[in-house]
């Protein structure tokens, strides 16, 4: 069968409605009901979970599901994020060939507006053509960008999908990624005595010279292949002539292995504890799990679902693994095998974002043949 044309006027027009809506982090709700309504209009029962309220924004996930025509198919699902990494005020868009991209100080969104778009777009031409395919479910999310959030305000029970695609990663499309670390967060704060650096500096206890020994002691950055660490943010202190009583230090460490990200947690924790402790401070470290890591290979079925789809809409297939995060880490922690999509989005998180047209096309395209791949597959 030939490949479906992608309706490209609609597509594009789609892609600029979404990132017209000013939709940081808990204000997604403008994008997501506009969404929601489209989605409506082809088909699909539309709801909203209770995510939003729990994370004080203005509106949950969107779930959306379409009962298929072939029950024997496995269910599956696709997913992108409506948040967008900052606000966009004033967001003026120009298109210059293949290129969309902001001419107002702002980011564009395309990350990750450029990945609900095709979606938008491959389950429209599915109506359109009234071919068979199996049940496909929508989780279109809030509040990525601060922490995966509302993926992990989720009801797992709510996942219909047995596999799930998340289009949220950068070029060259056709790739997916395979694996992605865990990562721990750390909030460290040392406790150390506070004295007149002048007159009686031997009565103090500087948590800044603590703080200064254990970093230093401490093994960052690059830890091996698979592993990870900083120290990002370090504030103490409260005047020159006096000795410092308390530092805070912000920390990370991931690993595509959970038994190296454990001994790295405790060699950063027992260095804050031991280094201070040598002066006399006190360190108060406290661990946080930011999300689980995933590791898949060509044999998953998803990856297989992902690699023929690429290839049927023409995208050369290939696999990556990740350096950082996606709501598809909170799926797989779920238990529902999910892979990452490359899609349109370019230099994101910078005001030089961009998006190519050709790549929302590819995208439609790569969406609409995993329908297929997936519709045709037995299990
Ligand atoms: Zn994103």
């Amino acid at each position: 069968m030939a490949p479906t044309p992608v309706n490209e006027q609609r597509l594009v027009d789609t892609f600029l409605t979404l990132c017209r809506f000013n939709t940081p982090p808990r204000h997604e709700r403008p994008a997501s009901e506009w969404a929601g309504e489209y989605l409506r209009k082809i088909g699909f029962t539309v709801e909203w979970d209770d995510a939003g309220e729990k994370l004080g924004g203005d509106i949950g996930n969107l779930i959306a599901f379409k009962k298929g025509t072939v029950p024997e198919a496995p269910p599956i699902f696709f997913s992108s994020h409506f948040d967008t990494v900052e606000a966009t005020p004033g967001l003026e868009i120009a298109i210059e060939g293949d290129i969309i991209r902001a001419t107002s100080d702002t980011i564009l969104g395309a990350d990750n507006k450029c990945g609900v778009a095709p979606i938008l777009e491959a389950v429209t031409l599915l109506a359109e053509s009234g071919e068979p395919h199996g049940d496909i479910q929508l989780l279109l999310t809030i509040c990525e960008e601060i922490g995966l959030v509302g993926a992990r305000e989720m009801d797992p029970r709510a996942i219909r999908g047995k596999y799930g695609f998340v289009l949220d990663t950068e070029p060259p499309l056709g790739t997916l990624l395979h694996a992605a670390p865990a990562q721990n967060s750390f909030h460290v704060r040392i406790e150390g005595a506070p004295a007149h650096a002048g007159i009686a500096p031997e009565n103090g206890i500087s948590a800044i010279v603590a703080a200064a020994k254990a970093v230093s002691a401490m093994r960052l950055g690059r830890i091996d292949e698979e592993t990870t660490a900083n120290v990002g943010i370090i504030h103490g202190g409260t005047a020159r002539n006096i000795v410092p009583a308390e530092v805070e230090l912000s920390c990370e460490a991931r690993s595509h292995r959970l038994d190296k990200l454990d001994a790295q947690t405790a060699h950063m924790v027992d260095t804050f504890e031991r280094e201070a402790a040598a002066i006399g401070a006190v360190a108060h470290v406290t661990v946080t799990e930011q999300y689980r890591g995933y590791a898949l290979n060509e044999n998953d079925t998803v990856i297989r679902l992902a690699l023929a789809g690429a290839r049927a809409a023409g995208l050369p297939p290939a696999m990556r693994p990740s350096g950082g995060g996606s709501d598809a880490n909170v799926f797989n922690s779920f238990g529902v095998p999910t892979t990452v999509l490359a899609c349109g989005m370019e230099k994101i998180h910078t005001h030089d974002e961009f998006c190519r047209i050709s790549s929302l096309i590819g995208n439609a395209r790569w969406v609409l043949e995993i329908i297929r791949v997936a519709r045709d597959l037995r299990e």
